[in-house]
């Protein structure tokens, strides 16, 4: 075997060494959620609950959740002239995630102009290439404003019931304020990640000091601001942070500036790279926001994160290098220009003789991956000063079997005197008592603990969003998908008329810039919306066939990198347990986020809404088509 070879091994080796270690019999179970005796970490540290009275009115459009989803969809509905909306949302103000992650240091690792919505529509300009979160929460509520949707918002609002009335044609909604009104359409954009979870250490109810979840930072307690203010508060306090994925990437080198001791304790290492921010130049920016630019930003992400070769990386960052490395692999030799000038003649890489070769393609991205974890962990060692701590931060898994990390203050952190990291080497934290963290038999005495402890993936609907839809015939929608989701499109349901899932499973999935999900959602819900209402139709749904061959295509998507059981355990595959057949059914269109998008741009075009079936107030079939799939 080559010395090459003979490394490859070794490094195979490693990495299944380390994902024993961390792996849990109990998998999603070793959580707790915050209800029950930990209720109170769900409570809201950013805004009163303001009295109001209950709504008993109707409206056209119940919009819930009030994150990009509701926002984006909320604007698109204006803009096609439906102007009674309504936002509701568990949180104090539109923003969902940004309205909750105020942690400090939080900031969107992936790129504004693309992870912004409807910056074109609203004239904004992001201020750098990797805007904070402060930015991202007043970007949601300048698209609220301008599209006029706080006027019937409700705030501090959680649904509780939400039944199809078939005599009416609309949907009756409850919520834990006392309303009670119906809409003729509803919309669930209540977010993949939304639900803050603890871990299950034995012990968390004991702790007699102050902790709380990175999306419920207390600023009252630690001083400072989400805007970036020193925690003078935190001054004379030892902290602990459990965790250190991207949430403890980011508020872990403000708190080691603050703190009198910080330690840090960890599970599994992330992969950190460098993330190269920099400010927006307004006069580069004139120069490309010429009208329809944000798509073809969006649609060239896509494009450079897919299985062709792009004409142009116009976003250039961490992600699309991911993809440019696996390319150069599989093309081996070939110059660029060569395959590129394939490329311009439509011949896509997975058509090219080196891209027929799934062999070859799994080679490639193993040596890409490889060669980028090296420079990774050599990047450890060359920033952490004591070699001991610098070992325990490497990360020994392909990159994408976490979400990977960009930040430049991270490791720098870990060379404060302040600062300690405690690894877990892969087991968590012991136990918990009334005054600090076990790890190794070894007491760490703290004042406070900082949860960054994650957020629910794998939960069903509703576990997550807390209620359940009650369709026709008094059909739960957890029936429906009592054996994994069903949907066509990834929007709408059989036997659930009008009402519109805004999310990634069975569409574009994974495209690692979840708004652009949200965005051709939008889209395609105004677009059905408008046609419902134009035409007087009282009713729209997918068709029983038209949703099963949905099903059928998304299961015979074989799987990605992403969510590979053989990766070390996390969300993003089922904390190692395997691919169930829920699982598989709920990832995405087999041709990737570009097939899905491709598909449902197509199917857009066309305007026949094949697969959907309208109804009229006395509930007259007027359309049904079978679907026949794009692939
Ligand atoms: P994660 O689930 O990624 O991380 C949770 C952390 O808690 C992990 O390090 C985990 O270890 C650790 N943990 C859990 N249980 C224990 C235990 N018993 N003992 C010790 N450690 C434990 O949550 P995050 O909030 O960091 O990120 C969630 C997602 O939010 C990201 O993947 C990303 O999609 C999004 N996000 C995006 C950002 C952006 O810039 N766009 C920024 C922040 C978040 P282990 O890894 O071993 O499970």
């Amino acid at each position: 075997m080559s010395e090459e070879n003979l490394a490859k091994v070794a490094i195979r080796e490693k990495y299944a060494a380390e994902r024993a270690k961390r792996l849990r019999p109990e998998g999603n179970a070793q959580y707790k959620r915050l209800d029950g005796e930990y209720k109170d970490y769900a409570k809201d540290p950013h805004m009163p609950v303001r009295e109001r009275a209950p709504a008993k009115d109707h409206v056209t459009v119940a919009l819930i959740g009030a994150g990009f989803s509701g926002l984006v969809v909320g604007a698109r509905l204006k803009e096609a002239g439906v102007e009674s909306v309504r936002l509701i949302d568990k949180g104090g103000d539109v923003g969902g995630t940004w309205y909750w992650n105020r942690y400090p240091g939080v900031r969107c690792d992936t790129a504004a102009m693309i992870y912004l919505p409807l910056l074109e529509e609203t004239g904004y300009m992001p201020s750098e290439k990797y805007v904070r979160g402060p930015e991202i929460f007043k970007h949601c509520k300048r698209i609220a404003e301008q599209y006029g949707l706080y006027e019937k918002a409700l705030f501090h609002t959680e649904v509780s019931g939400l039944e199809w009335q078939e005599d009416s044609q609309v949907w009756r909604i409850k919520t834990s304020r006392g309303d009670d009104f119906t809409a003729k359409y509803v919309t669930m954009g209540t977010g993949p990640l939304h639900v803050a979870k603890l871990p299950g250490i034995p012990g968390i109810e004991t702790f007699r000091g102050k902790s709380f979840h990175t999306s419920r930072w207390d600023y009252t307690y630690t001083g400072g601001d989400e805007f970036g203010a020193p925690m003078e508060r935190l001054a004379d306090k030892r902290v602990a942070v459990i965790g250190t994925g991207a949430t403890g990437v980011q508020c872990i080198p403000p708190l080691a500036a603050s703190a009198k001791s910080l330690f840090v304790f960890q599970r599994t290492p992330s992969s950190v790279d460098e993330r190269h921010n920099k400010k927006i130049d307004p006069d580069w920016f004139e120069t490309i926001a010429t009208p329809g630019w944000q798509k073809r930003w969006m649609d060239n992400f896509v494009e450079n994160m897919g299985s062709g070769i792009p004409s142009e990386d116009l976003i250039d960052d961490g992600w699309t290098e991911i993809s440019r490395r696996v390319r150069k692999k599989v093309l081996g030799k070939t110059p660029l220009w060569v395959a590129r000038t394939v490329s311009q003649i439509g011949k896509t890489l997975k058509r090219s003789p080196a891209g027929r070769n799934p062999e070859r393609i799994r080679a490639a991205f193993e040596d890409a991956d490889i060669e980028k974890m090296e420079e990774i962990r050599t990047r450890v060692e060359t920033i952490i000063e004591d070699t001991e701590t610098a070992e325990k931060l490497k990360a020994w898994y392909p990159q994408l079997c976490k979400r990977p990390c960009f930040s430049d203050e991270y490791l720098p952190a870990y060379n404060s005197p302040n600062t300690t990291l405690v690894d877990t080497d892969g087991k968590g934290v012991e136990q918990i008592t009334e005054t600090g963290l076990i790890v190794n038999g070894q007491l760490y005495e703290v004042d406070c603990i900082v949860y960054a402890s994650g957020f629910e993936f794998g939960a069903n609907f509703q576990l997550k969003s807390g209620f359940d839809l009650v369709g026709r015939d008094g059909k739960f929608l957890s029936e429906h998908w009592a054996e994994g989701l069903r949907t066509l499109h990834g929007i709408q349901m059989h036997g659930f008329p009008n009402a519109f899932m805004i999310q990634m499973n069975q569409g574009a999935n994974m495209a690692s810039n979840v708004p652009h999900n949200i965005v051709d959602h939008a889209a395609t819900v105004a677009q059905i919306i408008s046609h419902v209402e134009t035409n007087d139709f009282a009713t729209v749904e997918p068709t029983k066939e038209a949703e099963a061959q949905w099903v059928e295509l998304i299961l015979s998507n074989q799987g990605s990198m992403i969510g590979s059981a053989d990766c070390t355990p996390g969300f993003w595959n089922n904390e190692g347990q395997g691919w169930s057949k829920e699982f598989r059914q709920a990832q995405g269109h087999p041709g990737g986020a570009e097939g899905f998008f491709r598909h449902i741009e197509a199917w857009r075009k066309a305007g026949d809404f094949e697969g959907l079936v309208f109804g009229t107030s006395q509930d007259k079939a007027a359309v049904s088509q079978k679907p026949e799939l794009v692939g």
